[in-house]
């Protein structure tokens, strides 16, 4: 595989001719960005059309600016050896962005002052105006720096996580590295890979428990700087979690554990006898990466990229022609970067070239079972974006993630059964099987994320054995008691910490189950009526984020609900799937 990207952004152009931005300005430069925004807000507003065209000018350098952000992340990422460009990219967190911050807000109450004088049209203009309005009610001065030193906490994170490394097999690994090695069918390579890792991770432990400390005191003042009692509240309406509460999270809690833990106990208990142990210990399922319980050796969809491509590209096809043109387009314009290869950072990711509108598509596939997968999710983002290509305003351009997340879960599910392209019938069913089993666990564990998260923000000034204790209490609620933990008590104490969000993206997690119970949905809808169900969808696509949530699900033939009812009716339908892919 090559070792360098092909990418040029040079080429790419604006969706439509820029009207406000000059062409030729550095969009790294802050003061160069300042300017812009003072200009925007020096412009009078003394009419209904003049707020419209304002609108339209701050879409033009929202884009503008948020593109030039994903250009210099996206070729930092790309090739992380290349030290410039991971200079380049900080040098624009850290000047342009906290730049922008106070003149968003000046932009924001500008816009709402104008609106009193002059109304839109309300319908058209309900959730940008909800969103604006929350955005000035939380914006404090004060916490500009507070969230700056959050983000530089995270980035040490990130440090402390990134640079470990294992001597396993005679030599120097990674941890995402070793992952293949949990995979093994044979158990004693597992174990010993699974707590190589495991004690690394424990020799940074206070390390990660003192970065966590200083991240949750940050955010407590946060909360506190704006008026609320806990960083829990303060970030719902950060997030604008307006079509949902606390307690409906809650409620969801406790749904998982009435209905998705008695299933999550089934399937432990068929793993366990199907791999022929007593009890099933923690290297014996990875819930990403799950080890076949018959020790088949991984599956092999395909040798290289361009087969993958290939492969995806047909199913596409099957799921939509329009998807199909949709992925053909990507990939002649260069905005597929798939294959791994040395210097590329780890992991995948969709994101949008704002001002261009388009998507690129960022992963690492090397031959496994997961790219596949990884791939129609991704697209499915990529979908999305396309599909509100022609609305004018840029922050409906993007779904809230709990509509985007159902795009993309949406498109793996809608995929499965056209993965034949890739298996012949038993492999088929035995991808088709972990794809569904994979989601009982991470239902399971997203209720335990959210929950245990809850817990921290509920609970300031809480001491580090207090907060182990919570974890396992809330852990042991959740995960069905299917494994095995005896003589691993730090281990799995400290287990949370190897979840990124708790750390880079606070409270962010319940968004996965709510899509996931769309997804289901459109699932279900697709085995009833193929062509209905997808039609429907794209129809929810199409909205972008210019509705409230409930309407983006109900256009798409989905409800928006995550009750009790709703997860056992989908658990149920799943288990019946699952149950007939493994006969
Ligand atoms: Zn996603």
């Amino acid at each position: 595989m090559d070792n360098v990207d092909t990418l040029d952004f040079s080429k790419l152009k604006p969706y439509q001719p820029r009207k406000f931005v000059p062409q030729a300005v550095d969009l790294t430069d802050a003061s160069a960005v300042v300017s812009l925004y003072e200009k925007l807000l020096e412009k009078p507003i003394t009419s209904v059309s003049q707020l419209e065209q304002f609108l339209l000018d701050r879409s033009e350098l929202n884009a503008a600016v948020f593109q030039q952000n994903a250009i210099l992340y996206i070729l930092m990422t790309c090739q992380t050896l290349d030290k410039s460009r991971a200079e380049n990219y900080k040098h624009f967190i850290e000047t342009v962005v906290p730049a922008i911050k106070p003149l968003e807000d000046k932009l924001d109450r500008k816009f709402m002052d104008a609106l009193r004088k002059y109304p839109l049209e309300s319908c058209r203009y309900e959730v940008l105006t909800r969103n604006t309005r929350t955005d000035i009610e939380l914006f404090r001065q004060e916490n500009v720096e507070l969230q700056k030193q959050e983000e530089l906490l995270g980035q040490q994170y990130q440090t402390i996580i990134g640079s470990m490394t294992v001597d396993y097999q005679g030599k120097s690994r990674t941890l995402p590295e070793m992952g293949k090695f949990i995979l093994e069918p044979d158990r004693t390579v597992r174990q010993d890979a699974w707590m190589a890792c495991a004690s690394r991770r424990l020799k940074d432990a206070d390390a990660l428990d003192d970065i966590l400390d200083k991240m949750l005191s940050l955010r407590h003042k946060i909360a506190k700087n704006a008026g609320f009692d806990n960083y829990l509240q303060y970030k719902f309406k950060e997030y604008h979690r307006f079509d949902y509460t606390i307690e409906d999270c809650r409620r969801y809690h406790e749904a998982v554990e009435q209905v998705v833990v008695p299933a999550l106990k089934a399937l432990g208990e068929t793993r366990r006898r199907l791999l022929k142990c007593d009890t099933l210990r923690p290297w014996d399922f990875d819930m990403r990466n799950p080890v076949d319980p018959q020790a088949r050796p991984p599956l092999k969809p395909f040798e290289t990229v361009d087969r993958l491509k290939a492969g995806c590209a047909k199913i596409f096809a099957k799921i939509s022609p329009v998807f199909a043109e949709q992925f053909a387009l990507m990939d002649s314009s260069g905005l597929l970067d798939l294959p791994n290869r040395k210097g590329k950072a780890p992991g995948a990711y969709q994101h949008s070239l704002a001002e261009a509108r388009k998507p690129f598509i960022f992963a690492n596939a090397v031959g496994k079972h997961s790219d596949v997968e990884t791939l129609l999710h991704e697209a499915g983002h990529a979908f999305h974006a396309m599909a509100s290509v022609d609305e004018p305003l840029f922050a409906y351009r993007h779904a809230p993630i709990e509509f985007c997340e159902v795009a993309s879960m949406g498109t793996e599910l809608l995929g499965s059964p056209f993965l034949s392209v890739f298996y012949q019938d038993s492999d088929l069913h035995r991808a088709r099987a972990e794809q569904l089993e994979g989601i009982v666990y991470v239902l399971a564990w997203i209720a335990t994320i959210d929950a245990f998260q809850h817990w921290l923000y509920e609970n300031p000034g809480h001491s580090r054995d207090q907060r182990k204790q919570a974890w396992l209490r809330i852990h042991n609620r959740f995960d069905g008691g299917i494994f095995d933990w005896s003589g691993l008590d730090n281990e799995h104490s400290l287990f949370w910490q190897q979840q990124g969000h708790i750390y880079l993206n606070p409270l962010y997690y319940i968004e996965y189950a709510i899509a996931q119970m769309g997804a289901l949905q459109l699932w279900v809808n697709a085995m009833r009526d193929h062509n209905a169900a997808v039609n429907a969808f794209r129809k929810g696509l199409a909205l972008g984020g210019s509705r409230p949530l409930p309407e983006l699900f109900q256009a798409a033939g989905l409800r928006f609900d995550f009750s009790k009812d709703t997860i056992s009716r989908l658990i149920d339908t799943l288990l019946k799937e699952l149950a007939k892919l493994r006969d």
